[in-house]
């Protein structure tokens, strides 16, 4: 039985007072054991004030990123340790977004997947194909060697205290979701690759779904075997659909 997660990503959004209004329509609209483990991750600077925000409450907190390197002259970047220390329990890293417009390669997110579980943070790796791979039938290879690369460096065990985020590229803030049928079929070959490390940690690690799921659509994806809760960008800014969503999570 895996217990799902629904984490909700806020990109570069949000002020102290729509952060603060955010967190109380959530705190006033969340059941107080919800099925599934809630996170939000807002930008850094707001993490240490959701902190105290979100203090006693279901949802946890996660950062956006993280840098490879434990501390040093590494200019704009957070360490895994400072994420930790203004409570931090997640970390989302190589975001499509991190991937593509930040150019970080799939050795370096490997190597910040490694500085999270290292400090005892979750990390949730993000991988996903874009639209000219999978039209091109190359999705399975290059969800592969997104993963390969951190199963090579972390080891399976790493990756299943982890979590892993199927996010295809075309699907993220587009409004154009995967069907539930595409969503499982990459999210079963994702976990038939772990399994043929390890059957056992494969069958305990949490993969999640990420790509404009929304309140009228998540029943159906979350309903799919392999998919284990969501990464939602879009709909994780609005408590009502947020709620709506973390609300259709069940046990897998
Ligand atoms: C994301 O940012 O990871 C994401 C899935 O965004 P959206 O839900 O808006 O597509």
């Amino acid at each position: 039985m895996r217990h799902p997660i629904v984490a909700g990503n806020w990109k570069m959004h949000g002020s102290r007072v729509e952060n603060a209004r955010l967190v109380e329509e959530l705190l006033a609209g969340c059941p107080a054991t919800p099925a599934a483990a809630c996170v939000v991750c807002p930008p850094f600077v707001y993490l240490q004030e959701l902190a105290r925000l979100l203090r006693d409450s279901a949802f946890s907190l996660g950062g956006q990123d993280v840098c490879a390197d434990a501390q040093g002259a590494f200019t704009g970047e957070v360490s895994a340790a400072m994420l930790k220390d203004v409570g931090c329990e997640y970390v989302i890293v190589g975001h499509s977004e991190r991937r593509l417009l930040y150019r970080e390669s799939d050795q370096l997110i490997a190597r910040k997947f490694a500085a999270a579980h290292a400090r005892g943070l979750i990390p949730i790796l993000c991988v996903g194909e874009q639209l000219a791979d999978r039209e091109a039938g190359r999705t399975r290879e290059v969800v592969a060697r997104q993963l390969e690369v951190v199963l090579e460096l972390c080891g399976a065990s790493a990756l299943g205290q982890g979590v892993v985020a199927y996010e295809p590229v075309w699907a993220i803030g587009t409004g154009r979701n995967a069907t539930p049928e595409q969503a499982q079929e990459v999210q079963a070959f994702i976990r038939a690759r772990i399994a043929a490390r390890d059957a056992r940690i494969a069958a305990a690690t949490r993969i999640l779904y990420g790509g404009s799921v929304k309140a009228g659509n998540a029943a159906e994806l979350f309903a799919m075997p392999d998919v284990d809760g969501g990464l939602i960008g879009g709909a994780s800014l609005k408590a009502d659909e947020f709620l709506a969503i973390l609300a259709t999570a069940r046990p897998g």
